[in-house]
Protein backbone atom coordinates (compact mmCIF):
# COMPACT_ATOMS: atom_id res chain seq x y z
CA UNK A 1 0.00 0.00 0.00
CA UNK A 2 2.75 2.19 1.01
CA UNK A 3 4.76 1.19 -1.77
CA UNK A 4 2.47 1.19 -4.05
CA UNK A 5 1.60 5.13 -3.29
CA UNK A 6 5.19 5.88 -3.05
CA UNK A 7 5.37 4.92 -6.48
CA UNK A 8 2.70 7.07 -8.11
CA UNK A 9 4.43 10.02 -6.58
CA UNK A 10 7.88 8.66 -8.29
CA UNK A 11 7.65 11.12 -11.23
CA UNK A 12 6.67 14.49 -8.78
CA UNK A 13 9.75 13.97 -6.75
CA UNK A 14 12.51 16.68 -6.65
CA UNK A 15 15.93 15.62 -7.71
CA UNK A 16 17.63 16.45 -4.07
CA UNK A 17 15.14 13.65 -3.20
CA UNK A 18 16.14 11.39 -5.24
CA UNK A 19 19.50 12.07 -5.10
CA UNK A 20 19.52 10.89 -0.95
CA UNK A 21 18.34 7.87 -2.29
CA UNK A 22 20.34 7.29 -5.18
CA UNK A 23 24.04 8.37 -3.88
CA UNK A 24 24.55 5.27 -2.05
CA UNK A 25 24.17 3.33 -5.74
CA UNK A 26 25.66 5.57 -7.63
CA UNK A 27 29.54 6.44 -7.54
CA UNK A 28 29.50 10.08 -9.24
CA UNK A 29 28.93 12.28 -12.36
CA UNK A 30 32.40 12.03 -14.14
CA UNK A 31 34.85 9.47 -14.92
CA UNK A 32 37.14 10.29 -12.45
CA UNK A 33 34.21 9.87 -10.07
CA UNK A 34 33.99 6.33 -11.30
CA UNK A 35 37.73 5.40 -11.53
CA UNK A 36 37.69 6.80 -7.61
CA UNK A 37 35.67 4.69 -6.29
CA UNK A 38 36.39 1.74 -8.46
CA UNK A 39 40.38 2.31 -7.21
CA UNK A 40 38.44 1.77 -3.64
CA UNK A 41 36.83 -1.30 -3.91
CA UNK A 42 40.00 -2.85 -5.87
CA UNK A 43 42.07 -1.47 -2.71
CA UNK A 44 38.86 -3.69 -0.90
CA UNK A 45 39.87 -7.05 -3.05
CA UNK A 46 37.35 -6.41 -5.27
CA UNK A 47 37.14 -5.86 -8.88
CA UNK A 48 34.82 -3.79 -10.79
CA UNK A 49 32.00 -3.43 -14.22
CA UNK A 50 31.61 0.21 -14.89
CA UNK A 51 28.22 1.08 -16.04
CA UNK A 52 28.33 5.22 -17.90
CA UNK A 53 24.40 5.37 -17.52
CA UNK A 54 21.83 6.32 -20.02
CA UNK A 55 19.24 4.33 -21.81
CA UNK A 56 16.57 4.49 -24.04
CA UNK A 57 17.76 7.26 -26.73
CA UNK A 58 15.72 8.83 -29.27
CA UNK A 59 18.02 9.70 -31.78
CA UNK A 60 20.92 7.94 -33.52
CA UNK A 61 22.96 10.92 -32.33
CA UNK A 62 22.89 9.95 -29.42
CA UNK A 63 23.47 6.56 -29.73
CA UNK A 64 27.31 7.42 -31.46
CA UNK A 65 28.07 10.30 -29.19
CA UNK A 66 27.60 7.32 -25.76
CA UNK A 67 29.85 5.13 -28.46
CA UNK A 68 32.59 7.60 -28.01
CA UNK A 69 32.07 8.71 -24.69
CA UNK A 70 32.60 3.98 -23.78
CA UNK A 71 35.20 4.53 -26.03
CA UNK A 72 36.77 7.00 -23.78
CA UNK A 73 35.63 5.18 -20.79
CA UNK A 74 37.63 1.83 -22.28
CA UNK A 75 40.65 3.77 -22.70
CA UNK A 76 40.48 5.83 -19.38
CA UNK A 77 40.06 2.48 -17.73
CA UNK A 78 42.88 1.00 -19.73
CA UNK A 79 44.89 3.72 -18.68
CA UNK A 80 44.56 3.62 -14.88
CA UNK A 81 45.50 0.25 -14.20
CA UNK A 82 42.46 -0.62 -12.25
CA UNK A 83 41.05 -4.38 -12.49
CA UNK A 84 37.58 -4.08 -14.13
CA UNK A 85 36.03 -3.91 -17.09
CA UNK A 86 32.85 -2.62 -18.87
CA UNK A 87 29.03 -3.73 -19.35
CA UNK A 88 26.67 -1.80 -21.75
CA UNK A 89 22.92 -0.95 -22.24
CA UNK A 90 22.46 -1.92 -25.79
CA UNK A 91 19.53 0.46 -25.78
CA UNK A 92 22.02 3.31 -25.32
CA UNK A 93 23.83 2.73 -28.27
CA UNK A 94 20.18 2.57 -30.65
CA UNK A 95 18.63 -0.87 -30.45
CA UNK A 96 15.20 0.18 -30.42
CA UNK A 97 15.98 2.76 -33.30
CA UNK A 98 18.43 0.96 -35.82
CA UNK A 99 19.32 -2.50 -34.55
CA UNK A 100 21.98 -2.98 -36.64
CA UNK A 101 23.60 0.74 -36.48
CA UNK A 102 23.18 -0.64 -32.53
CA UNK A 103 25.29 -3.57 -33.35
CA UNK A 104 28.26 -1.76 -35.23
CA UNK A 105 28.43 0.30 -32.03
CA UNK A 106 28.86 -2.48 -29.70
CA UNK A 107 30.54 -3.84 -31.59
CA UNK A 108 33.47 -0.69 -31.85
CA UNK A 109 33.12 -0.85 -27.91
CA UNK A 110 33.48 -4.85 -27.63
CA UNK A 111 36.48 -4.35 -30.43
CA UNK A 112 38.37 -1.51 -28.30
CA UNK A 113 38.04 -3.79 -25.55
CA UNK A 114 39.53 -6.97 -27.19
CA UNK A 115 42.41 -4.76 -28.29
CA UNK A 116 43.24 -4.23 -24.41
CA UNK A 117 42.87 -7.76 -23.34
CA UNK A 118 39.36 -6.45 -21.73
CA UNK A 119 35.85 -7.56 -21.83
CA UNK A 120 32.87 -5.71 -22.37
CA UNK A 121 29.26 -7.39 -20.93
CA UNK A 122 26.12 -6.96 -22.24
CA UNK A 123 23.41 -6.04 -19.97
CA UNK A 124 20.03 -7.47 -20.48
CA UNK A 125 17.09 -4.80 -20.30
CA UNK A 126 13.46 -5.33 -20.92
CA UNK A 127 11.51 -8.25 -22.34
CA UNK A 128 11.51 -6.47 -25.72
CA UNK A 129 15.26 -6.34 -25.71
CA UNK A 130 15.66 -9.80 -25.15
CA UNK A 131 16.33 -11.73 -28.35
CA UNK A 132 18.11 -9.06 -30.20
CA UNK A 133 20.66 -8.21 -27.08
CA UNK A 134 20.72 -12.40 -27.43
CA UNK A 135 21.84 -11.92 -31.12
CA UNK A 136 24.29 -9.21 -30.96
CA UNK A 137 26.10 -11.33 -28.18
CA UNK A 138 25.96 -14.41 -30.26
CA UNK A 139 27.69 -12.14 -33.28
CA UNK A 140 30.23 -10.76 -30.97
CA UNK A 141 30.93 -13.89 -29.26
CA UNK A 142 31.54 -15.42 -32.95
CA UNK A 143 34.23 -12.34 -33.56
CA UNK A 144 35.80 -11.52 -30.55
CA UNK A 145 35.23 -15.21 -28.32
CA UNK A 146 36.80 -14.39 -25.03
CA UNK A 147 36.00 -10.69 -24.22
CA UNK A 148 32.40 -10.30 -25.02
CA UNK A 149 29.23 -11.91 -22.12
CA UNK A 150 25.81 -11.77 -21.79
CA UNK A 151 23.32 -11.11 -18.43
CA UNK A 152 20.36 -13.64 -18.55
CA UNK A 153 17.39 -13.10 -16.35
CA UNK A 154 16.16 -15.76 -14.28
CA UNK A 155 12.63 -14.76 -14.14
CA UNK A 156 12.44 -15.20 -17.70
CA UNK A 157 11.02 -18.86 -18.68
CA UNK A 158 12.61 -18.76 -21.69
CA UNK A 159 15.98 -18.34 -19.88
CA UNK A 160 16.94 -21.88 -20.15
CA UNK A 161 16.28 -22.21 -23.75
CA UNK A 162 18.62 -19.18 -24.35
CA UNK A 163 21.13 -20.98 -22.67
CA UNK A 164 20.77 -24.25 -24.57
CA UNK A 165 20.66 -21.75 -27.97
CA UNK A 166 24.11 -20.86 -26.92
CA UNK A 167 26.03 -24.03 -26.64
CA UNK A 168 27.18 -24.31 -29.94
CA UNK A 169 29.43 -21.29 -29.07
CA UNK A 170 30.87 -22.82 -26.05
CA UNK A 171 34.19 -24.24 -26.10
CA UNK A 172 36.66 -25.00 -23.19
CA UNK A 173 39.12 -22.34 -24.92
CA UNK A 174 36.17 -19.51 -25.02
CA UNK A 175 33.93 -20.46 -22.44
CA UNK A 176 30.36 -19.03 -22.77
CA UNK A 177 30.76 -16.04 -20.01
CA UNK A 178 27.32 -15.03 -18.43
CA UNK A 179 25.85 -13.08 -15.49
CA UNK A 180 22.40 -14.77 -13.73
CA UNK A 181 20.98 -11.79 -12.25
CA UNK A 182 17.01 -12.37 -10.96
CA UNK A 183 15.80 -9.38 -13.53
CA UNK A 184 14.79 -6.23 -12.28
CA UNK A 185 12.04 -5.38 -15.25
CA UNK A 186 8.17 -6.03 -14.38
CA UNK A 187 7.44 -8.56 -16.60
CA UNK A 188 4.31 -10.16 -17.47
CA UNK A 189 2.98 -13.44 -16.01
CA UNK A 190 3.13 -14.82 -18.90
CA UNK A 191 6.52 -14.70 -19.54
CA UNK A 192 8.37 -14.18 -16.08
CA UNK A 193 8.04 -15.73 -12.92
CA UNK A 194 6.73 -13.63 -10.43
CA UNK A 195 7.14 -15.27 -7.14
CA UNK A 196 10.10 -15.22 -4.82
CA UNK A 197 10.18 -18.94 -4.49
CA UNK A 198 9.86 -19.48 -8.45
CA UNK A 199 12.46 -17.48 -9.45
CA UNK A 200 14.94 -18.35 -6.88
CA UNK A 201 14.26 -22.02 -8.18
CA UNK A 202 14.88 -20.99 -11.46
CA UNK A 203 17.85 -19.12 -10.60
CA UNK A 204 19.60 -22.22 -9.15
CA UNK A 205 18.73 -24.27 -11.63
CA UNK A 206 20.34 -22.25 -14.57
CA UNK A 207 23.29 -21.70 -12.63
CA UNK A 208 23.64 -25.43 -11.63
CA UNK A 209 22.84 -26.03 -15.79
CA UNK A 210 25.87 -23.16 -16.23
CA UNK A 211 28.46 -25.16 -13.25
CA UNK A 212 27.66 -28.55 -14.85
CA UNK A 213 28.49 -27.52 -18.22
CA UNK A 214 31.50 -25.43 -17.24
CA UNK A 215 30.50 -22.00 -18.26
CA UNK A 216 31.52 -19.42 -16.92
CA UNK A 217 29.22 -17.58 -14.08
CA UNK A 218 28.61 -14.75 -12.74
CA UNK A 219 26.47 -15.27 -9.53
CA UNK A 220 25.14 -11.54 -9.64
CA UNK A 221 22.92 -11.14 -6.20
CA UNK A 222 22.35 -9.55 -3.10
CA UNK A 223 20.27 -13.15 -1.72
CA UNK A 224 22.10 -14.63 1.05
CA UNK A 225 20.18 -17.86 0.56
CA UNK A 226 21.30 -17.82 -3.23
CA UNK A 227 25.01 -16.98 -2.13
CA UNK A 228 25.02 -19.75 -0.05
CA UNK A 229 23.33 -22.28 -2.81
CA UNK A 230 26.30 -20.80 -5.05
CA UNK A 231 29.22 -22.44 -2.45
CA UNK A 232 27.25 -25.26 -2.50
CA UNK A 233 26.53 -26.19 -6.22
CA UNK A 234 30.53 -24.90 -6.47
CA UNK A 235 31.68 -28.00 -3.61
CA UNK A 236 29.37 -29.86 -5.48
CA UNK A 237 30.71 -29.44 -9.38
CA UNK A 238 34.30 -28.51 -7.95
CA UNK A 239 33.95 -25.64 -10.07
CA UNK A 240 37.00 -23.70 -10.91
CA UNK A 241 38.00 -20.34 -9.54
CA UNK A 242 38.71 -19.41 -13.08
CA UNK A 243 35.01 -19.97 -14.00
CA UNK A 244 32.88 -18.23 -11.13
CA UNK A 245 32.70 -14.70 -9.64
CA UNK A 246 30.16 -13.21 -7.62
CA UNK A 247 28.61 -9.95 -8.59
CA UNK A 248 26.72 -7.07 -6.39
CA UNK A 249 25.92 -3.67 -6.91
CA UNK A 250 27.89 -0.74 -6.02
CA UNK A 251 26.68 0.71 -2.16
CA UNK A 252 24.39 -2.67 -1.81
CA UNK A 253 25.20 -5.36 1.24
CA UNK A 254 28.81 -4.28 1.77
CA UNK A 255 28.85 -6.95 4.50
CA UNK A 256 28.02 -10.12 2.65
CA UNK A 257 30.50 -8.80 -0.37
CA UNK A 258 32.85 -8.64 2.16
CA UNK A 259 32.37 -12.31 3.40
CA UNK A 260 32.58 -13.42 -0.53
CA UNK A 261 36.22 -11.89 -0.67
CA UNK A 262 37.19 -13.04 3.07
CA UNK A 263 35.96 -17.06 1.38
CA UNK A 264 38.85 -15.85 -1.50
CA UNK A 265 36.33 -15.82 -3.99
CA UNK A 266 36.19 -13.44 -6.95
CA UNK A 267 34.02 -10.26 -6.10
CA UNK A 268 33.09 -7.94 -8.72
CA UNK A 269 30.80 -4.75 -8.22
CA UNK A 270 28.69 -2.64 -11.02
CA UNK A 271 29.43 0.49 -10.81
CA UNK A 272 27.22 2.92 -12.07
CA UNK A 273 28.31 6.65 -12.87
CA UNK A 274 27.07 9.82 -14.94
CA UNK A 275 25.01 12.69 -15.45
CA UNK A 276 22.05 10.90 -16.16
CA UNK A 277 21.77 9.65 -12.61
CA UNK A 278 18.59 11.07 -12.19
CA UNK A 279 16.74 9.29 -15.31
CA UNK A 280 18.31 6.19 -14.03
CA UNK A 281 17.33 6.13 -10.42
CA UNK A 282 13.41 7.31 -11.26
CA UNK A 283 13.35 4.93 -13.94
CA UNK A 284 14.13 2.26 -11.69
CA UNK A 285 11.93 2.98 -8.79
CA UNK A 286 9.01 3.05 -11.64
CA UNK A 287 10.23 -0.31 -12.97
CA UNK A 288 10.31 -1.89 -8.99
CA UNK A 289 8.41 -0.20 -6.65
CA UNK A 290 9.39 -2.67 -3.88
CA UNK A 291 13.02 -0.41 -4.23
CA UNK A 292 11.14 2.16 -2.41
CA UNK A 293 11.52 0.62 0.17
CA UNK A 294 15.18 0.74 -0.05
CA UNK A 295 14.31 5.04 -0.29
CA UNK A 296 12.76 4.94 2.65
CA UNK A 297 15.43 2.83 4.28
CA UNK A 298 17.96 5.68 2.71
CA UNK A 299 15.77 8.69 4.07
CA UNK A 300 15.90 7.34 7.64
CA UNK A 301 19.53 5.49 7.62
CA UNK A 302 21.87 8.11 6.61
P1 LIG B 1 16.52 -9.70 -3.92
O1 LIG B 1 15.68 -10.80 -3.38
O2 LIG B 1 15.85 -8.61 -4.70
O3 LIG B 1 17.34 -9.02 -2.79
C1 LIG B 1 17.98 -9.78 -1.79
C2 LIG B 1 18.38 -8.84 -0.67
O4 LIG B 1 19.39 -7.95 -1.15
C3 LIG B 1 17.24 -7.91 -0.21
O5 LIG B 1 16.48 -8.49 0.78
C4 LIG B 1 18.01 -6.69 0.27
O6 LIG B 1 18.47 -6.93 1.59
C5 LIG B 1 19.19 -6.65 -0.63
N1 LIG B 1 19.04 -5.71 -1.74
C6 LIG B 1 18.78 -6.02 -3.02
N2 LIG B 1 18.74 -4.89 -3.78
C7 LIG B 1 19.01 -3.86 -2.94
C8 LIG B 1 19.14 -2.44 -3.09
N3 LIG B 1 19.03 -1.85 -4.28
N4 LIG B 1 19.44 -1.69 -1.98
C9 LIG B 1 19.60 -2.28 -0.77
N5 LIG B 1 19.50 -3.61 -0.58
C10 LIG B 1 19.19 -4.38 -1.62
N6 LIG B 1 18.96 -6.87 -13.77
C11 LIG B 1 18.61 -6.91 -15.08
O7 LIG B 1 17.42 -7.07 -15.39
N7 LIG B 1 19.56 -6.79 -16.07
C12 LIG B 1 20.88 -6.67 -15.79
O8 LIG B 1 21.70 -6.59 -16.72
C13 LIG B 1 21.28 -6.66 -14.43
N8 LIG B 1 22.59 -6.56 -14.08
C14 LIG B 1 22.94 -6.69 -12.75
C15 LIG B 1 24.28 -6.71 -12.40
C16 LIG B 1 24.66 -6.97 -11.09
C17 LIG B 1 26.11 -7.04 -10.75
C18 LIG B 1 23.65 -7.20 -10.11
C19 LIG B 1 24.03 -7.54 -8.70
C20 LIG B 1 22.33 -7.10 -10.44
C21 LIG B 1 21.95 -6.84 -11.74
N9 LIG B 1 20.61 -6.76 -12.10
C22 LIG B 1 20.26 -6.75 -13.42
C23 LIG B 1 19.56 -6.60 -11.06
C24 LIG B 1 18.99 -7.92 -10.61
O9 LIG B 1 18.21 -8.46 -11.65
C25 LIG B 1 18.09 -7.75 -9.35
O10 LIG B 1 17.02 -6.93 -9.62
C26 LIG B 1 18.79 -7.18 -8.14
O11 LIG B 1 20.10 -7.66 -8.05
C27 LIG B 1 18.04 -7.56 -6.87
O12 LIG B 1 17.94 -8.98 -6.78
P2 LIG B 1 18.77 -9.86 -5.74
O13 LIG B 1 19.26 -11.05 -6.47
O14 LIG B 1 19.79 -9.07 -5.05
O15 LIG B 1 17.64 -10.43 -4.78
Amino acid sequence: MLNSLMAKLIPFFPEKLVWIFSKRYIAGIDVNDALAASRDLNNQGAMVTLDLLGEFISTMDEAKKNTQDYLDLMDALHGSGINGNLSVKPTMFGLLLDKEACFSHVREIVQRAAGYNSFIRIDMEDASCTSMEIEIFRRLKVEFPGHVGLVLQAYLKRTPEDITGLMDLHTPEAPLNFRLCKGIYVEPATIAFKQYDQINRAYVENLEFMFKNKIHAAVATHDALLVEKAFELIEQYKVPKALVEFQMLFGVTPKLRQTIIDRGFPMRVYVPFGKEWFGYSTRRLKENPAMVQHIIKALFMR
